[in-house]
């Protein structure tokens, strides 16, 4: 019985470290965790037709969505299927260049953006961290341009479409 309990106190410890390592390794990466919230979805209007494009960044993206709320302005990306613990660094990256893409096509910077999957919405807080972590990115792609041994890491066509490095990548679908 005793041994049980030991098991049950060390796996409650093992995962409890498993958290804070994985928080900590996203805080260091600079990007921030994402908030819970409730959100409204009527009051997003329609969808985005066109792009935003910046050309001193070479950037283009398109969220979903974007949101006027208290005179700032909240790009919205909405994920088919339910909501992981956590978004994904992937998500909150791409969230970040169109938080960026505002920024600088419209002059306003956004707080933060939204992720909205099937069931929870996120709040990513658009932190200089963050914003500085999608110019390292950058910066990153471009040095690598000329580099051909870098391979793609899927085959989703959906994924580049939407993708806001497209126009400097090479192996866009
Ligand atoms: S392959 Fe290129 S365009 Fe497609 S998602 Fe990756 S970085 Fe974006």
């Amino acid at each position: 019985m005793m041994l049980y309990l030991y098991l049950a106190i060390f796996i409650l410890i093992l995962g409890l470290l498993l958290l804070w390592l994985a928080a900590r390794s996203q805080k260091s990466a600079g990007l921030p965790g994402g908030r819970i919230i409730y959100t409204d979805t009527r009051a997003w209007g329609s969808k985005l037709e066109k792009s935003l494009y910046d050309s001193s960044l070479g950037l283009t993206g398109k969220p979903d969505y974007l949101v006027e709320k208290d005179g700032q302005i909240i790009p919205v990306e909405v994920k088919s299927g339910r909501a992981p613990e956590e978004p994904y660094d992937s998500h909150i990256f791409q969230l970040a260049v169109y938080c960026l893409l505002v920024e600088k096509t419209m002059n306003r910077k956004p707080p933060y953006g939204i992720i909205h999957y099937e069931n929870r919405d996120f709040a990513i807080d658009y932190t200089d961290d963050l914003r500085k972590s999608v110019l390292d990115l950058l910066i990153d792609i471009r040095s690598n341009e000329r580099r051909s041994d870098i391979p793609r890491s899927h085959n989703i066509s959906l994924r580049c479409a939407k993708c806001g490095f497209r126009n400097v990548c090479e192996q866009k679908l």
